[in-house]
Parts: C-alpha cells; structure tokens; sequence
C-alpha cells in the first residue's frame, strides 16, 4: 500500500493513543489511506480551498484532505482523546490544520474560515442528517460553502438523491436537490471501517447551484415537506390539514390534486405549494 504521508499507519495511531471506538459518539474509522485520499478527491481540487471536517477522529481523512492539497482544514472533535493525534497532523502539515475541540452541531466555523469553503465530513447519522440540513436551509442562497461531500448510510444517501415515486423520496431528497447537484460518488462496504458498521456506506457529493432550481423561502418549504412526509402514506388533503383549513384550495391552485400523496410530488410542485403560504 502507498504512503500519502510520513505519519504512522491509522492503526498504530489508534492503538498508540488507545482510542477504543465509542459507539455513543458514532465512532467507525476509516483505516485505509488510500481510501481517505479517495474520498477526499471526491470533494474535487482542494488547492486554495479551506476545508471544514466534523469529527475527525483520528484523522484519517484529515491527512486524505492534506494530501490531497487543501489550502487549511479546520477540523470540529467533539471527543477529547482524539486531540494528540490530531495534533501530530497539524506538526506534519505546518500552518494548515486547526483543530478545534467542541460539538460540531454548537460551534460557528465562519469565523475560522475563508471562502472558497468545502465541507467534509465522515459522521455519525444523526449529526451528520441534522447538519446537512442546516447547510441546506439558510435563509439566504448561495450558502458559505461550495461542495459538500459526506459520508452516510448508504441508505440516507439513497434518499439524498431519490426520485419522486420512490420509497427513499421524501424531505432530504427535496431539500438536497431543491439547491445543490447531488450524486453519489463511492460506496462502502462495512469492513472498510473499524469497527465495521451493521450497514453499507456510501460518500455523497453536493455541489451548490448559483440559485435555487425553484423560488421559495427554505424555512417554509422545510415545514410543509416536513408535514407532507411525516404521513406519507394519506392523501395531501389530510396529511397537510395542519398547515391550514384552506390546504386543499392551495394544492388545487397550484395543480396538486389533494387525493395525491407526497412522494408522487414533483420538487417543482413542492416549491409552488410553499410560495402560497409568503407573506
Ligand atoms: N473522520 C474519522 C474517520 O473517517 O475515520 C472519524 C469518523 S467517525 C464515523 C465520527 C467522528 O465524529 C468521531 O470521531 C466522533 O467522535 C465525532 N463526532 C461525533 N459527534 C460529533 C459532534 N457532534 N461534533 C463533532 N464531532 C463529533
């Protein structure tokens, strides 16, 4: 196997600095260097890009990012133990890697980072949906960052990039491709990780789009898929009954029939039925 870089291999890294995985703080790590480089070709040409990473851990992918260019990573680490190995990292790569212990869901990277920006991140699921999210939702488009690429149960990466009429369609894949290009880029198998997860994995890459694909304001459109998907299986005129008594007079208006269910709805369609509830 290559060597990216003159640090140890990940698994002296971890033995060294006994990081037994937690499962609490979702911790399956990446061993294979050649891997991380992989993934983080993925995020496309680093060169004079800052990078923010969520949960390094022991910074297998921080060293694929470094490797592969980026200008500086900031690294977000919510466990503590994971800081020295971090810190041999930041010697190797002088000036290019700042690491800053906290809750990546609590902590503001803005002030700690110059455009342009891309987002990488190995996390646990529920983080990792919660914070894909919120990069999906600002108030204002385009969002401070370029790319997203990110690693995810293969299944919640299937639901990224699902299609109206299918089983994964529903809010994440609305939110992703209302404003971003979505693929999938690499799937994993679980022995690619220590300890291997019950699940395959896959990376998923999102590019920005200048403007949104359709006009409507993220907070709103957020609370009717929302309320669309959480009863997927009624017809919109019940499942959207919360957002007003006159809900089927706005699926009609906008060419909706209210007998229909969420997941055969267009994005499009989506976007037209949230523009009637701007002030
Ligand atoms: N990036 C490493 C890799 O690929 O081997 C570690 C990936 S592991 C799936 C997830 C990492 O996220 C762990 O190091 C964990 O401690 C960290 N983490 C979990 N929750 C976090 C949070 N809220 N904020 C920051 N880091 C978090």
């Amino acid at each position: 196997m290559s060597q990216i870089d003159n640090l140890p291999p990940l698994r002296d890294v971890i033995a060294s600095h006994d990081l037994v995985a937690k499962k609490a703080l979702g911790q399956n790590f990446l061993l294979d260097l050649n891997l991380t480089a992989r993934i983080a070709r993925v995020a496309g040409d680093l060169s004079g890009m800052d990078v923010l990473e969520v949960g390094p851990g022991p910074g297998g992918l921080t060293r694929g990012l470094l490797s592969e260019g980026a200008r500086r990573v900031l690294a977000i680490e919510k466990d503590s133990r994971c800081l020295p190995a971090l810190a041999q990292i930041a010697e190797a790569y002088p000036g290019r890697l700042q690491v800053i212990e906290g809750d990546a869901l609590q902590v503001d990277p803005l002030a700690h980072l110059t455009p342009p920006i891309a987002i990488c991140a190995n996390l646990p699921y529920n983080v990792g949906t919660e914070l894909l999210v919120r990069w999906l939702t600002p108030a204002e488009w385009p969002p401070f960052w370029s790319t997203l690429t990110l690693m995810f149960q293969k299944e919640v990466a299937e639901r990224i990039v699902a299609q109206p009429g299918s089983k994964a369609y529903g809010r994440l894949a609305i939110l992703s491709q209302w404003r971003t290009d979505a693929r999938i880029a690499l799937t994993l198998p679980p022995g690619a990780f220590s300890p291997p997860p019950k699940v395959h994995s896959a990376v998923v890459h999102l590019k920005a789009l200048p403007e949104p694909r359709f006009p409507a304001q993220a907070k709103i459109l957020e609370r009717v898929v929302a309320t669309a998907f959480n009863q997927r299986r009624k017809m919109l005129r019940a499942s959207l009954k919360g957002l007003g008594p006159d809900i089927e007079d706005r699926l009609n208006a906008v060419g909706i029939p209210p007998t229909e269910r969420a997941e055969q709805v267009s994005l499009e369609a989506f976007c037209a039925l949230a523009r009637t509830f701007e002030k």
